[in-house]
């Protein structure tokens, strides 16, 4: 990406529009643009037959286009697909495409790493190396499209980092998928999943993101959360809750996300059970049951299936909505980072 122009992947419709005033030609151009880029995944401006010279001229003066290599594939016998893409500085993040019922779902990095540090999390074992922009995150989605040949139709930002520590760019690129001119994805097909960045979440409903929230909450205690969370020793579950409910009230008919990956010995015992169930008492949210995902040297279990069965039997008893998530691409490098990790490895 040369750094001196503006990679047009990181603009709106709206933006399009200033441009072409710039440029001097009309702002019907952008649609134009859109339809060329972001619906038909062209990278090559100057192919654009439907735009003026005057305006390739500008394109070329002042904006960039940049595609990332895809510098690895495994794809699962469930039809997951997941990639690394390198974006142009050479910096790799995971992508990956899960095939469901009439829908194709894709989990996005936000950052080439993460500072989270989880300890479940294969991720955060490289620390974080730097923030993505809005354009290397649209640049994921159209990568996944083109690559896989087919849309899109469900985003989750539940890839490689927190994205509420790379807040503005996250702004930005929602803004830019859910624009209704431009890729027009609906907001409600979209959720951002977060650690628990409370002062950010009030932010995010003031700023009204588009998009569903998840919470990664993993714990029902704040001992337990402090040590496999290190954020909740700022935020601890009390405060989180509470932004939460906030965050229903504010959004009236948005259902949130719940995701508790359960860790053998650590946090899947019948007390937490009665104790998320206490948590979220009268919420309005789903809960999502993630058995671990073992990767080489974790240090956390999976618990078998009858302790997940009747996790959730507490739950369901007490009116809550609870669903049991199979891991997708079990039989590939599932784990988050992990086919990341075995490349470095091999060099
Ligand atoms: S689970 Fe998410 S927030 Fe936690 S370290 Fe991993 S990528 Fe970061």
């Amino acid at each position: 990406m040369n750094s001196t122009k503006t990679p047009l992947i990181g603009m709106t419709h709206s933006d399009l529009v200033e441009l072409c005033y710039d440029a001097g030609v009309k702002p019907v151009h952008a649609d134009h643009i859109v339809a060329s880029v972001f619906r038909r995944y062209n990278s090559d401006l100057s192919s654009i037959s439907t735009i003026p010279k005057t305006l390739h001229s500008y394109l070329a003066k002042h904006i960039s286009m940049f595609e990332p290599t895809c510098s690895a594939e495994q794809l699962a016998a469930d039809g997951t697909r997941k990639l690394v893409l390198q974006m142009p500085d050479g910096k790799a993040v995971e992508t990956v495409l899960i095939e469901g019922a009439k829908r194709l779902t894709q989990c996005i990095s936000t950052q080439v790493g993460c500072a989270v540090g989880c300890t479940f999390c294969l991720t955060a074992t490289a620390g974080l190396t730097r923030n993505l922009s809005a354009a290397e995150m649209v640049a994921e989605v159209m990568a996944g499209q083109r690559i896989s040949g087919q849309k899109v139709s469900n985003i989750v930002l539940m890839g490689m980092g927190e994205p509420l520590h790379n807040y503005q760019a996250v702004a930005q690129f929602l803004n830019i998928i859910t624009d209704p001119k431009g890729m027009a994805f609906s907001p409600n097909r979209v959720t951002l999943s977060t650690s628990g960045m409370v002062p950010a979440i009030y932010r995010m409903l003031e700023d009204k993101f588009p998009c569903n929230l998840a919470i990664s909450l993993n714990a029902t205690t704040d001992e337990v959360r402090d040590r496999i969370i290190p954020i909740n020793r700022k935020y601890p579950i009390a405060a989180l809750i509470q932004a939460v409910r906030e965050y229903i009230q504010q959004r009236g008919s948005k259902r949130v996300l719940i995701e508790y990956v359960m860790l053998a010995g650590i946090n899947d015992s019948l007390e937490d059970a009665h104790r998320l169930s206490a948590l979220l008492e009268g919420m309005h949210c789903t809960i999502n049951l993630l058995p671990f995902n073992p990767y080489q040297g974790a240090s956390f279990k999976r618990p078998d299936d009858a302790t997940v069965s009747a996790f959730q039997a507490v739950l369901v008893e007490a009116k809550l909505i609870a669903i049991i998530r199979k891991s997708k691409g079990r039989d590939i490098s599932a784990a988050c980072g992990q086919l990341i990790t075995e490349i470095k490895k091999k060099r």
